[in-house]
This record gives C-alpha cells, sequence and structure tokens, in this order.
C-alpha cells in the first residue's frame, strides 16, 4: 500500500511523514516511526524464513502490531492472515491449517488460545506482543517465542526489493461461517487498493480525518472500510482494543474523532449507554454502519442528534465494498442498501443469471476490481461463486429501485418459502425488533403439512422485562401480509452466534426447527 510503509520496492519517506498514523492507549506512532517498524519487521520475518507467496496469521486486538505486521508481510510479498480473537482453539487450528501460515503474531493476552491454537499447524515460529496479560487462561509465553519488541530492535530497518503486483494476494480473510465452514477469501493487492479507492470517493476521506477504531480489524470491515483507507489519505487511527460503549463515547470526545465504523449492534450499545447524552461527539463526520439491516429505532436515535449514518451492504468477497447509501438519500431511500460503490458494478439475476428488470427480486451479483478471484483451497465454492460472465453470486437476494438502488431482501439458504410465496425472515425481524423488550430476534422456517414451510420468530428478551407471544405477533397484525406472519413464537435464552457475532440459523433451524 502507498504511503511508503506498503509493498514499494523502494524505501522512501512517507508523503506524510511527521504526521501521527497511529494511536493506541497513549502511545503514538508516527508514519515515519511506522515505516521503520514495518521495515524492520519484515527482515524479522525473512529472518524465520517467510518468502513471497508464505503466509503470516496474525491473533490480537486492535494494536499497532496488527497493521505492522500486515505492512511487514506486504514488505515480503507475504499473505497476511488475521484471525479472531473470538474463535475456539479447534477452529484457530482450522484456519491456520488451512491457510497454511508459518509465522503467528499474536498478542500475550491470547496465550491461552494462540498455544492450543496453533499446535499441529504449519506454524513453526511464534512471535508475541506484548499487551499485558492472559485474562482468561493466565497462560505465560513460551520462552522460546519471540518477543516482537525485542526482535525489532536487534533488526535492520533496511528494505528489499521484492517485486509485488496488484495481482498478488495480500491476505486471506475467513469468511463469517454464518452459512457454512468460513472459507479463506484470497484479496490480492488490486482488490484491497480498488477497495480504498472506492471508499476514498465515496466517503470523502481527507488526511485530516480521525478515525476511532472500535471495530476489531481482524474484521474486513473495519481494516479495508475503516483503517486502510484512512492510512492510505495520511489520517490519524485511533486503535481501541476492545469495545466498551462508555470509553468509545469518551475516546471521540478526547480525539476529536470524524469517523466510526460498525455493525448495528455497536451503534445501538452507544446510544443505549449513559453517557450517550453528555458526551460531545459533534466531531463526527462519518459514521459507517454496514454487515446487517440497522433497526430503524437506532437511526432515530442518531438523528436527533443530527447524525446520519452512511449505509453499506457488502461482503469479504468484495474486499468488503459493494454498495454504499449516501447520507444525502438516508432519509428518501430508507432501508436501502444504496448504489454501488464508484469502481464496482452490482445486478440482480435469476436463477439461471438472466439479468432481472428493476423492481424485480433476484440474487444481487457483483462484479468490480474489488471482488475476489478464488476461495483458498476451495476450487468447488470458487467455481459455484461466478456465472460464466464473471460476475459473483452473492447468495444475497434484493432487487434494485428505477434509479438503481440496491434494497437487500435476505440470504437466499434463509428465505422461507409457504404456500409458494417467498417470505425474506429479515423483514419480519425488522419489524418485531421495533418491540422495546426485543434483544435479539430470528425468523426461521419450520415444516408444515399445509403450507410446506411457516415461519418460527426465535426471540431473546432484555434482561428486566417481558413479552408474550401475543404481543409479537399482535404487533406484526395489519403490519405485515398475513402470509409473511410466524405461526409461532418460542422464547430463547440466547442466540448462538459466530464469532463475527451474527446470528447462526442453521443451528437455530436445529435447535427450533
Ligand atoms: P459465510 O459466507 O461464511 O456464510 P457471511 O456471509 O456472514 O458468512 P461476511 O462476508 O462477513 O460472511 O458477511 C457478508 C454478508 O453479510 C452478506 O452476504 C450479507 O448477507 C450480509 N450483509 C452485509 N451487509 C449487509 C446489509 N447492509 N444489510 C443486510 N445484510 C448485509
Ligand atoms: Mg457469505
Amino acid at each position: 500500500l502507498n504511503n511508503g510503509i506498503g509493498s514499494w520496492p523502494h524505501r522512501r519517506l512517507p508523503k506524510s511523514a511527521g504526521r501521527t498514523a497511529l494511536v493506541c492507549r497513549g502511545r503514538t506512532i508516527s508514519y515515519d516511526e511506522l515505516a521503520d517498524r514495518v521495515d524492520r519487521l519484515a527482515a524479522v520475518l525473512r529472518g524465520h524464513g517467510v518468502r513471497p507467496g508464505d503466509r503470516v496469521a496474525y491473533l490480537g486486538e486492535n494494536h499497532p502490531a496488527f497493521l505492522e505486521t500486515l505492512f511487514a508481510a506486504g514488505v515480503c510479498g507475504a499473505v497476511f492472515v488475521p484471525l479472531n480473537t473470538r474463535l475456539a482453539a479447534p477452529e484457530l487450528q482450522f484456519a491456520l491449517t488451512d491457510s497454511g501460515a508459518t509465522v503467528l503474531v499474536y498478542a500475550t493476552s491470547l496465550t491461552g488460545l494462540a498455544l492450543p491454537g496453533s499446535e499441529g499447524t504449519a506454524v513453526q515460529h511464534r512471535v508475541r506482543v506484548d499487551d499485558g496479560p492472559d485474562p482468561r487462561f493466565t497462560s505465560t509465553p513460551p520462552a522460546e517465542d519471540v518477543d516482537l519488541e525485542e526482535a525489532l530492535a536487534a533488526a535492520e530497518p533496511v528494505r528489499h526489493d521484492v517485486p509485488v503486483t496488484l495481482e498478488d494476494p495480500a491476505m486471506i480473510l475467513y469468511t463469517s461461517g454464518t452459512t457454512g465452514r468460513p472459507k479463506g477469501a484470497v484479496l490480492t493487492h488490486g482488490n484491497v487498493t480498488w477497495n480504498c479507492m472506492n471508499v476514498l470517493v465515496d466517503f470523502d476521506l481527507a488526511s485530516t480525518d480521525v478515525s476511532l477504531m472500535i471495530s476489531p480489524l481482524f474484521h474486513v470491515a473495519a481494516l479495508d472500510m475503516g483503517a486502510l483507507p484512512t492510512l492510505l489519505k495520511g489520517g490519524t487511527l485511533v486503535l481501541e482494543p476492545r469495545f466498551e460503549p462508555g470509553e468509545a463515547l469518551r475516546l471521540i470526545e478526547e480525539h476529536r474523532a470524524t469517523a466510526i465504523s460498525g455493525v448495528p449492534t455497536t451503534y445501538q450499545l452507544l446510544a443505549e449507554h449513559p453517557d450517550w447524552a453528555t458526551r460531545d461527539i459533534s466531531s463526527l463526520t462519518k459514521l459507517t454502519c454496514g454487515g446487517s439491516a440497522v433497526p430503524h429505532r437506532v437511526l432515530a436515535a442518531y438523528e436527533e442528534r443530527g447524525l446520519s449514518f452512511t449505509m453499506g451492504y457488502g461482503m469479504t468477497e468484495t474486499a468488503p465494498g459493494a454498495t454504499t447509501l449516501p447520507v444525502r438519500y438516508s432519509a428518501s431511500r430508507a432501508g436501502s442498501g444504496g448504489l454501488p460503490h464508484f469502481f464496482t458494478d452490482v445486478r440482480i439475476a435469476d436463477p439461471l443469471g438472466e439479468e432481472l428488470p428493476p423492481g424485480q427480486t433476484g440474487e444481487i451479483q457483483i462484479c468490480g476490481p474489488n471482488v475476489i478471484h478464488e476461495y483458498w483451497q476451495r476450487p468447488d465454492a470458487t467455481a459455484e461463486s461466478f456465472d460464466a460472465g464473471g460476475w459473483f453470486k452473492s447468495g444475497d437476494m434484493g432487487h434494485l429501485d428505477d434509479d438503481g438502488f440496491l434494497f437487500i431482501s435476505d440470504r437466499l439458504k434463509d428465505m422461507i418459502i409457504s404456500g409458494g410465496e417467498n417470505i425474506y425472515p429479515a423483514e419480519v425481524e425488522q419489524l418485531i425488533a421495533e418491540l422495546d423488550a426485543v434483544a435479539a430476534v430470528a425468523v426461521i422456517g419450520v415444516p408444515d403439512e399445509k403450507w410446506g414451510e411457516v415461519g418460527r420468530a426465535i426471540v431473546t428478551v432484555r434482561d428486566g422485562t417481558s413479552l408474550t407471544a401475543e404481543e409479537v405477533l399482535g404487533h406484526l397484525d395489519g403490519r405485515l401480509a398475513r402470509y409473511k406472519i410466524p405461526k409461532s413464537v418460542v422464547f430463547a435464552d440466547q442466540m448462538p452466534r459466530t464469532a463475527s457475532g451474527k446470528i447462526r440459523k442453521a443451528d437455530l433451524r436445529k435447535q427450533f426447527g
């Protein structure tokens, strides 16, 4: 990546020399320092045998070392593999074995996960980043693991000439695994760069932007929509290791942050925090949100303070931006995922791959320089995911309106077919979520003799409130066509979720279907 800290063959002064690149818990790193640390880390990685095309994995919360490892891998021509810190050890082993990473850089607070998780995998060298003790397991890192700071101090800040092209893989990102086993999406330098270009054009990022990273960098949205475009512009990233809404509100005030990004739950938790009303968050101009639909009530809390979201729709495979709804359309096109990003195209197709006209619902398909060419070592999944014309098949259903705005219905795999009618659970869930007592809701299809399939709502209730099935169904009465209204409501203590916080509907279907 440009700015002198990435995969350019020659060492040169970053354009943003002297400016602050990263702030993390009182520590400040300038662009010059970052470039120096990246070159040293690249030398350390090369010393551990990392060659072009090799994989380097990172396990840790938001921390400068995350980005340093990403850029150092790029300098070596290697492929960066970020790992979700909420994975269980066997899931970590899967990602490490599948990617074949030979070096694992990990945060010491996760030693208890990093050690069993890298056992029996291709990992030959572990580098530890001291971010404090391991609160979950109270494990101590083994002495043979390299200490990052010691290794950097001993390394030479010399950049080696490794040619890297836009076609070379930059990272392998695992999909959330909402619909099955996670797949490794291979993002090339071109995919990442073009996604950055989309963000720069569509979000008007400036070098004066201060982006508070409260979402984990190991998620594609925070990394590729937030962190990398901000650095490319020479802006500042404030890295917060763990999301805590009160602390996030304080940091926005302290750093006069201009940008934050998150999933709907992030925004909901901020607006529900006791400090929400008293903190000065007027510096915020760019709030970006994606991942799933936002409850209307959350949008309203921000509108009251004069803050609007830029909504986005995307997926790991599109690096990840596919469409975005500019703020000026947020009222007139409420509920829309927006227009395709500048360099990206979106269409709606029927099951035979024929393009559908505006207004008709079909599969959302995407093409553009930000779209991956393949899944890592999954030719089967790759072949299934692209049509003959090169369109990426998202597996999501939706339609375009006459002006090209995308409206997302739901995932094809979650669609319920009842008496020949298609029901998109997301529409039903959105209405049920309006009830104050509802903490989370998911609607699944259950077999029915008469209709083939009918909806069943699974609801978790907020602490200290109560709710009956009649109240849930009564709320839908008159707001939804009768066939869309679930035939039953089940109350659950909690929802099964993926490591990225999405509800695992396949598990719900097993449990409550
Ligand atoms: P897997 O592919 O492993 O089943 P996943 O699809 O959840 O997992 P991600 O790439 O993290 O993995 O998520 C992308 C998906 O999230 C999209 O395909 C879509 O279903 C959903 N999504 C993203 N943005 C939005 C949005 N704005 N509104 C509704 N759904 C969204
Ligand atoms: Mg997916």
